[in-house]
């Protein structure tokens, strides 16, 4: 089974011209809403058991608005992407860590980094120094690959299920799955995330190998073997903006 984030782009026309959006559910809410800004883009907002059948009249209605703030904020296209330069955060397993961006010495191209408790120091050739983001996908990729492999072991141990397979890559619209050949995937990007997050979404993935669905034979065990994962799950709706790269 797997898991979609409820959060995905939609492009549509707002006065003729094109707009994406994102909607967003939210358990808080009490009303409709929209927002613009820089770093989300245009958002709707939905109380959880509003449908999606509201969009388009909603969308209608703000549409004078909508068109002004895209102009305004430059997300007309998406929210604009994460800037990193020196003295920007990243969470790394849910500690912070200060960036910081050095110049590798003349003729070496190979990216050199380095992680210590409170910062990440990427030693970087000229062209890569404008955007980062490459340079700290791969890797976030190869940390993720290790931590997750390793908590896939501790996880299968505890629960007693063990995977075929554990693959990590970009999955722009879940954390975690279970194929019903017994491949877990995880999506890299949840490095980011504190520890307890992480063991949960393996936790979840690793119970799947017993029930591949949602059924209350899933949940006993989960609940069993991770009593904590409904809160892990509610940070991860709540923080997922922060896990984007
Ligand atoms: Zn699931």
């Amino acid at each position: 089974m797997s898991h979609r984030l409820p959060d995905r782009t939609t492009l549509t026309l707002i006065k003729g011209k094109p707009v994406r959006y994102r909607v967003r559910h939210s358990r808080r809410a009490r009303k409709m809403g929209v927002q613009v800004c820089k770093r989300d883009g245009v958002v709707i907002t939905l109380p959880y058991r509003v449908g999606l059948k509201v969009v388009p009249e909603l969308l209608e209605h703000w549409a004078d608005w909508i068109d002004a703030k895209a102009d305004e904020f430059g997300v007309r296209h998406g929210p604009q992407i994460r800037q990193f330069s020196t003295g920007s955060e990243i969470s790394i397993l849910g500690t912070p860590r200060y960036l910081a961006i050095t110049n590798l010495p003349n003729g070496r191209k190979r990216p050199v980094i380095d992680l210590t408790d409170d910062s990440l120091t990427l030693a970087l050739a000229p062209a890569d120094v404008f955007d980062v983001r490459p340079v700290l996908e791969k890797y976030l990729r190869r940390l993720a690959r290790q931590d997750f492999t390793e908590r896939t072991a501790l996880w299968s141990d505890r629960i007693g299920l063990f995977p075929r397979r554990v693959i990590v890559g970009e999955r722009t619209s879940r954390w975690g799955s279970c194929s019903g050949r017994g491949t877990l995937s995880f999506c890299y990007r949840l490095i980011m995330a504190p520890p307890d997050v992480v063991d949960a979404v393996v936790a979840h993935e690793i119970c799947h190998l017993a029930h591949l669905n949602h059924s209350r034979r899933f949940y006993a065990l989960l609940d069993k073997v991770c009593p904590g994962h409904r809160a892990s799950m509610a940070w991860l709706r709540e923080h997922e903006d922060d896990l984007l790269l």
